[in-house]
């Protein structure tokens, strides 16, 4: 998907507090009817329509008149919210090439005041394995919590408070900055993923130290879940850098051990393969590196603080609920479909959750808006709102 900030410059002040609405009344409508986009935005001179159909014209929303007339948030239009939030904290000033595309995100270089480069992840959950989920899962239909917008969102949320809590920990991933909706901003992290390295000066030293890394997380009651040669960074030093952390779970999850022994295996494969180094238990060449199998790690000769996670995520204010929900889609969605590389402006069209079928319309028409929600609301505005300046 293009994101063309641009677009930021030419939008009004109703512009967002529309797109905002809508976004208010995704909360609990997969598609949001248009009676209640305009009753919540509360245009002071009305015109919702109008910025409506602005809104569509740059695709930041969505015209769904299948089951009733309403509209639902794009990727981009979620995006555009967040980005205009961030820039108005002052987190950074502009958006610049894209650097990275993940199974289930899109990864922009960020440009602060003072020329700083920044990584910003968009989180977009669902976008791979969202069809098959919902062919697969049915609780996706009856909970209208289980959006892509609420996922990703939780996605991007868990992985804001990991980096964080592993970065006070010592370990060697990116500097978390700041977090909104489904969008992380962290350091540039300089180098490749280990699977563009062709070669190490160090190959044994290198594995040692990923090892370790498996170790030390488990240690700190954690298993990575997605270790491998894609989210693992090195530079020209050879410096290491794990990212990538909305899978990761505690070491007291039912299935810990699996998931440890699966990391530990991904990286003793790679190392097997790409550098040539074998194993006790292979029948390698003489002059290829020989590690010791007998120094695989076994999960349960770990002392393992298994409180250390929760105490994190308490702090950070990523409740055991959003941590099961995002689970609970995690762990159903590894079922991948098989045409996930397909065009992603139509794959972006298809991406609705069905959480709300038996909404109607009758019964939206009868919700009034509570008098919360339209502070609520003002207060989103004044957090989404530009400055002046910057039109
Ligand atoms: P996904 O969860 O979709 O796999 P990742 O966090 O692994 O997303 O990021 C995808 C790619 O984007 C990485 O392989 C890497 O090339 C790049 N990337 C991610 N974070 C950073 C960062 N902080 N600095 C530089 N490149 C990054
Ligand atoms: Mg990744």
């Amino acid at each position: 998907m293009k994101l063309d900030v641009n677009v930021l410059r030419y939008l009004s002040k109703d512009d967002f507090r529309v797109l905002t609405a809508v976004e208010m009344g995704m909360r609990n409508h997969e598609i949001v009817p248009s009676e209640l986009v305009e009753r919540i935005a509360c245009l002071k001179h009305g015109g919702t329509y109008k910025v409506l159909k602005n809104l569509l014209k740059y695709k930041l929303l969505h015209h769904d008149s299948s089951k009733y007339d309403g509209f639902r948030l794009t990727y981009l239009g979620y995006d555009f919210l967040a980005i205009k939030t961030l820039v108005n904290r002052g987190v950074f000033t502009g958006v610049g090439r894209q650097i990275g595309v993940g199974k289930e995100s899109d990864i922009f270089e960020v440009a602060q005041e003072d020329g700083t480069i920044l990584a910003m992840k968009l989180h977009r959950l669902g976008r791979t394995s969202f069809r098959a989920v919902k062919s697969k899962r049915d609780y996706l239909r009856h909970r209208s919590s289980f959006s892509w917008l609420y996922l990703s969102r939780l996605a991007a949320l868990k992985e804001f408070a990991f980096m964080k809590a592993l970065e006070e920990h010592d370990f060697p991933v990116p500097k978390a900055i700041d977090c909104n909706r489904h969008c992380v901003i962290m350091s540039l992290v300089q180098g490749y993923p280990m699977v563009q390295v062709k070669q190490l000066q160090n190959p044994e030293t290198i594995f040692e130290k990923i090892i370790g890394i498996v170790v030390r997380l488990a240690e700190h009651g954690l298993i990575h879940c997605d270790f491998n040669e894609f989210n693992i960074m090195i530079d020209d030093e050879e410096k290491i850098t794990m990212i990538d952390f909305p899978q990761m779970v505690s070491v007291s999850h039912r299935n810990a051990q699996m998931y440890f022994d699966r990391d530990i295996e991904c990286i003793f494969k790679f190392f097997r393969k790409r550098f040539n180094m074998s194993f006790h238990e292979d029948k390698g060449e003489s002059e290829e590196t020989e590690v010791d199998e007998n120094s695989r790690p076994s999960f349960f000769d770990i002392t393992k603080d298994a409180n250390a996670l929760d105490k994190d995520l308490e702090a950070s204010g990523f409740t055991r609920k959003e941590q099961t929900d995002l689970d609970k889609f995690i762990e159903g969605g590894v079922e991948k479909s098989e045409d996930s590389d397909e065009d992603e402006e139509s794959d972006d069209e298809e991406q609705t959750c069905e959480s709300n079928e038996e909404g109607n319309l009758n019964e939206i028409k009868s919700l009034q808006l509570q008098d919360k929600e339209q502070k609520s609301l003002d207060g989103v505005e004044a957090e989404v709102e530009l400055d002046n300046t910057e039109n």
